[in-house]
């Protein structure tokens, strides 16, 4: 029988997490109670002044049509204002696209700006979009080590002179998924020197910005002359917990931009109206208290995990930003050992580092994404685990 698949689907790097899912359906099939710290996906429900917006918006004839180019004129406006607001950046109306969800304009990247055989610098440990996208345009990925002895930043003079020169994009991802890592305007200026001088585009993915704890994170676009070689995604998703709504936008570079709008123009007609107005309601009250609440929230959270990883000996950063936490393995265990350990002795799901790439061996994440209680719960079982 003929196989109705294109070879590239077999470049894509092996899905880890099929005997976690095994064990995991084992477990409940036995009747345990499995607590899942695995996925990265907001709790709590997507607050109501944006689900009101939306409601009164849908019943709007006018909104029932294709949706308008670049995105409707109002939720433009106000992710401009936003932006100046948040990060002191102006941008102009060619600077900016509305997105089905910044993994869409991430995936759908590389077809605009990399042409076959072009290298693309993904970090590793990282989200899997990079890659897959990067293998769907025909460029070559190439591994861009993030460390623990360097803060997961990558070195740029520890990046091999050829390949450096081969390389037209770069991602990059603060706050960081997985490590929740930050980084601050000093990096991305050191960033965007580098790629300056190999003309590299840097695409920063910005998905966390408004999920921190302490100070806020910054935007790539705020280092003079980045609107020259970057774009940046931004996404509703984790700040509003509208991961299903799938709305987020790209800006930055106006060739860049325009490129990834093309591909999208030819691909899809853009994010429904009324949803494009319902994300605006919600950029323009960034500072909602519902919306700033969520801030205590996780960090309630964190402090919980933090304080039962250090009474178990474990190595970690406390996170800054994201809702992450990420860890080193207990000494002896794999990601995948320990992972399988945790699920069997303690029935909670935690994700292997080995699932953000090779160099994530080691490693586990844990997502402050279940209320505190089940936390609580959820670290206590964990503790209790004979090592
Ligand atoms: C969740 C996530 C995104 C994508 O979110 P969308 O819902 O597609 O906007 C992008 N990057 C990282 C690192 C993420 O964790």
């Amino acid at each position: 029988m003929t196989q109705w698949r294109a070879e590239r689907l077999g470049q894509l790097p092996p899905y880890l997490f099929v005997e976690i899912d095994r064990r995991k359906q084992a477990a409940i099939d036995a009747g345990k109670d499995v607590m899942n710290l695995g996925v990265g996906d907001p709790d709590c429900a997507t607050h109501e002044f944006i689900v009101d917006r939306l409601a009164s918006e849908i019943r709007k004839p006018n909104n029932h049509r294709y949706p308008v180019g670049s995105g409707v004129g109002e939720f433009v406006d106000v992710a401009i204002a936003f932006f100046k607001k948040r990060f002191g950046v102006q941008l102009e109306r060619d600077q900016i696209t509305a997105l089905i969800g910044s993994k869409e304009g991430i995936g759908h990247l590389p077809t605009a700006v990399v042409n076959a055989g072009d290298g693309v610098l993904i970090p590793e440990p990282g989200y899997p979009v990079y890659t897959a996208g990067t293998i769907f345009a025909g460029g070559v990925p190439r591994v861009l080590p993030l460390t623990a002895a360097g803060h997961w930043l990558p070195d740029f003079d520890a990046v091999p002179a050829d390949v450096a020169e081969n390389t037209r994009l770069m991602f990059l991802n603060y706050p960081n998924n997985p490590t929740g890592a930050v980084a601050d305007v000093a990096f991305f200026e050191r960033a965007v020197r580098f790629a300056r001088e190999h003309d590299i585009l840097i695409a920063h993915d910005a998905a966390y910005s408004e999920v921190f704890f302490e100070t806020k994170p910054s935007s790539i676009l705020e280092v003079d002359g980045a609107i020259d070689n970057c774009i940046e995604f931004h996404s509703l998703s984790k700040s509003f917990n509208m991961t299903g709504w799938r709305v987020a936008f790209a800006v930055g570079n106006p060739d860049a931009v325009a490129a990834l709008a093309k591909v999208k123009d030819n691909l899809d007609s853009g994010q429904f109206n009324a949803l494009q107005l319902a994300a605006a309601e919600a950029l323009s009250h960034a500072d909602h208290v519902d919306v700033r609440a969520m801030t205590d929230v996780y960090r309630q959270r964190r402090d919980v995990v933090v304080a039962a990883l250090s009474e178990m000996g474990v190595q970690f950063d406390t996170p800054q930003a994201s809702f992450y936490v990420w860890a080193r393995c207990p000494d002896g265990y794999t990601s995948m050992e320990m992972v399988a350990k945790v699920l069997d002795d303690a029935a909670v799901v935690i994700i292997p580092g080995t699932g953000f790439g090779a160099s994530g061996e080691g490693y586990f994440r844990i997502a402050l994404t279940v209320d505190v209680d089940r936390m609580r719960e959820a670290m206590e079982r964990i503790k209790s685990i004979k090592w």
